[in-house]
């Protein structure tokens, strides 16, 4: 089953309002690489970036911890189930993937397009530019099946 290949208008113009194509985004779940967050040992501050993880009081975690416990302040009862900073590692939760967050995932890792950005650009369909970011997944979902 491919719905990017079979991409009708909507999809389409979801893709096209940030800069892309269906078969660019095709491309980019192809090549797609991420790790287990529920497992990786690597600093948080690698993960995403050195004042983020300021920002986020989560400085000398591992993305295990985030997945483990979410955002501080702790106890959270948000779950982490996908991280990844333009450039760097897609970290995901197996139990949780999904097809609409893996290409979510694959617009920050290719295109270097933050949550931010794809929120402001989507926000003639409702999306809340400072809400939270499965938006943009659910969007997917609901545009491109
Ligand atoms: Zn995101």
């Amino acid at each position: 089953m491919n719905k990017l290949r079979n991409a009708d208008k909507d999809c389409e113009q979801l893709f096209a309002d940030i800069g892309l194509t269906s078969t660019e985004v095709e491309l980019m779940l192809a090549y797609l690489s991420f790790q287990d967050g529920t497992t990786s040992e690597d600093p948080i501050e690698v993960a995403t970036s050195v004042p983020y993880a300021a920002n986020r009081k989560v400085t000398g975690w591992t993305v295990a911890d985030l997945f483990r416990f979410g955002f501080p302040p702790l106890p959270t009862r948000s779950v982490v189930n996908a991280i990844s900073f333009p450039g760097n590692s897609v970290y995901l939760r197996p139990s949780a993937v999904t097809w609409q967050m893996l290409i979510h995932e694959a617009l920050h890792q290719f295109r270097g397009i933050d949550d931010g950005s794809i929120m402001t650009a989507w926000e003639k369909y409702g999306v809340n530019p400072n809400g939270d970011s499965n938006q943009i997944s659910d969007l997917i979902r609901k545009k491109c099946n």
